[in-house]
């Protein structure tokens, strides 16, 4: 799942050290951080306008940030200041909970620093620059009158023309596989000035001048974005020609980079030995549950001598257990009240039945990659629906619906409902909107995100659910075999500069995946950097934070108190809950990291 908004993190090492004798008091310290918060939150908005839109606050709908040099240079100052404001309150004469949210705004200042004066995306990732999600979600989303957003629309449409000019200031240089991207998304979204905003001016009761205007305003952008689009194809042959900047991030970045954004207790380093492990580990139970099925599924064959080919085989045999391709999302749809009827009848956590998730067809301006995605209310509106978007397979030939159903097989299938939904994405989210801290739910880390699905995935399983199936581990152990490669691949190709063939060799044959996948997943991880290793450091570090506190409350832990207090703290990173939820516990006496 990718994350409705993604927010941003950075890393604090040095804070909250030892010294775990003073005690944490609440008092007027903390009503002055509460005003603190508040206010930088509003402030922040202004210079993230965009980014607004998708957490859900609206009052900035009709601007549209240009990323040129004297907003960079705006926002530089505003971190400054941040930094210094926040750098004024003793955070040990704060509560805990704003002790853990005086770290998560440190460092959330700290990478968007490191961003401008570092990183610098805006020099080299050209496909940073598209205006479609944000005006795609003001003309789709019902938060106010559509005449009041259409204006709004009208108002934010005058700034595409200079935005795309800084654009290619910025763009110094760009990647290939990064431009390709740009072309491609930049294409995708002509649909808006040509079809979707005509049509929703005319449901709408405009005056008819107004109207004219706007469509014709509508026509002018839908040019302007084609001559941006000429501008990044001229400047592909050009960099095909004259090469590239690489999209491989280096080891000094990469590592950085992993440390403000997955915000881990472990380096990317040593997270990279952990998946190198697991997969050894995780070999080695494949190979033991597909000899014990063997016999059963092939009565006339021996196992074979490469030991990973049977597993392969096995995977591949019990794969053709599917649905047929027109009850795909009816069969979705069935399994959601199952789910919530085993973790009720086992008590594994709390189901919130009045935020009730709604399991639909994906709405046509969101697809494009088939699957399955959650789309979670932020906390401005956090009584919302949760839809689970399910993209039907009419779309696919016979042989893509049938290869799309051997990978989602009636097990996979499972596993994709328990991590999206229950009790993955959609109960983690309804949990952390119920968080009382603004700075818990809205600034998101996808390890603690991502890392809760694979956990939920687990925890399902080894609670039971599936009655203990062997084909049903198999297939999780393929699922798990997916986040733990993907953590290899991410380390591997931005630092070792491993081949594209070599990729796609492990991924097929250590990892069995479909070769469609495997090109698909290469892709993404040229275009990406630390988000892949995101999924498998969260599951590491969840699992073992609950073995932790197992081990601590002895016979008075239970499953079910564990997973409502972990989700409690909303969708700040595994490190910063483990510290405030060991406090809480009375486990440690101060917030220590
Ligand atoms: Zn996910």
């Amino acid at each position: 799942m990718q994350s409705v908004y993604q927010l941003l993190f950075v890393m604090c090492v040095f804070l909250f050290q030892g010294c775990a004798t003073q005690p944490i008091n609440g008092g007027s310290a903390d009503q002055r951080f509460n005003d603190f918060k508040a206010s930088l939150i509003v402030e922040y908005w202004e210079y993230f306008p965009g980014l607004a839109i998708t957490a859900g606050y609206y009052k900035h709908d009709d601007v549209l940030s240009v990323p040129n040099q004297t907003n960079r240079q705006k926002l530089d100052k505003f971190l400054t200041r941040s930094s210094r404001q926040l750098s004024e309150f003793s955070a040990r004469s704060l509560s805990a909970s704003n002790q853990t949210d005086y770290l998560v705004l440190q460092n959330h200042i700290k990478r968007l620093a490191w961003n401008l004066d570092t990183l610098k995306p805006f020099q080299w990732r050209a496909d940073n620059y598209n205006v479609a999600r944000e005006f795609n979600l003001i003309l789709n989303t019902d938060y106010k009158p559509l005449n009041d957003r259409l204006r709004a629309v009208r108002t934010r449409m005058r700034y595409i023309p200079d935005y795309y000019a800084a654009a290619r200031v910025n763009l110094t240089d760009p990647t290939l596989e990064h431009t390709l991207l740009a072309i491609e998304q930049n294409k995708g979204g002509l649909g808006i000035w040509t079809t979707l905003l005509p049509d929703k001016v005319q449901q709408s009761t405009l005056p008819e001048t107004e109207k004219q205007q706007i469509l014709q305003e509508s026509s002018f952008t839908a040019e302007v974005i084609e001559s941006h689009i000429n501008w990044l194809e001229h400047k592909l042959s050009a960099l095909e020609q004259q090469g590239a900047r690489s999209f491989r991030l280096g080891k000094e970045l990469f590592d950085q980079k992993f440390r403000l954004e997955i915000v881990s207790q472990f380096t990317a380093e040593e997270i990279y030995q952990k998946a190198l492990a697991a997969r050894e580990e995780i070999h080695d139970q494949m190979i033991m549950i597909s000899k014990s099925l063997w016999l059963h599924y092939f009565p006339n064959e021996i196992y074979p001598a490469d030991e990973l080919t049977g597993v392969k085989r096995m995977i591949s045999e019990i794969s053709q257990e599917h649905v047929a391709r027109e009850e795909f999302v009816e069969a979705i749809r069935r399994q959601i009240p199952e789910l919530e009827l085993f973790i009720v009848s086992n008590d594994l956590l709390e189901l919130d039945h009045t935020r009730p998730l709604v399991v639909r067809e994906t709405p046509a301006f969101q697809r494009g990659v088939a699957g399955a995605s959650v789309n979670s209310p932020g906390p401005y509106d956090a009584t919302a629906n949760t839809y689970y978007n399910v993209t039907p397979l009419d779309h696919f030939s016979p042989e893509q619906a049938e290869s799309y159903l051997h990978e989602y097989n009636s097990r996979m299938m499972q596993i994709l409902n328990i991590h999206e939904a229950i009790p993955g994405h959609y109960t983690q989210l309804m949990h952390a909107n119920k968080s009382p801290s603004l700075v818990k739910t809205l600034f998101q880390n996808s390890a603690m995100i991502e890392g809760w699905g694979l956990y939920a995935e687990r925890m399902m399983l080894e609670e039971g659910y599936g009655d203990h199936e062997p084909e049903l581990w198999l297939l999780y152990y393929k699922w798990l075999l997916r986040s733990v490669t993907n953590t290899i691949l991410d380390r591997e190709i931005h630092l070792h500069h491993l081949s594209r063939s070599d990729a796609l060799n492990m991924m097929i044959n250590q990892a069995f995946q479909e070769t469609t996948e495997a090109e698909e997943k290469w892709r993404r991880a040229t275009l990406s950097q630390v988000q892949l290793t995101s999924y498998f450091t969260g599951f590491t570090e969840i699992y073992s934070f609950r073995e932790e506190i197992r081990e601590a409350l002895g016979d008075d832990f239970t499953l079910r108190d564990f997973h409502n207090q972990f989700l409690s703290y909303g969708s700040i990173a595994v490190k910063y809950i483990k510290a405030i939820m060991r406090y809480d516990l009375g486990l440690s006496k101060s917030i220590e990291l």
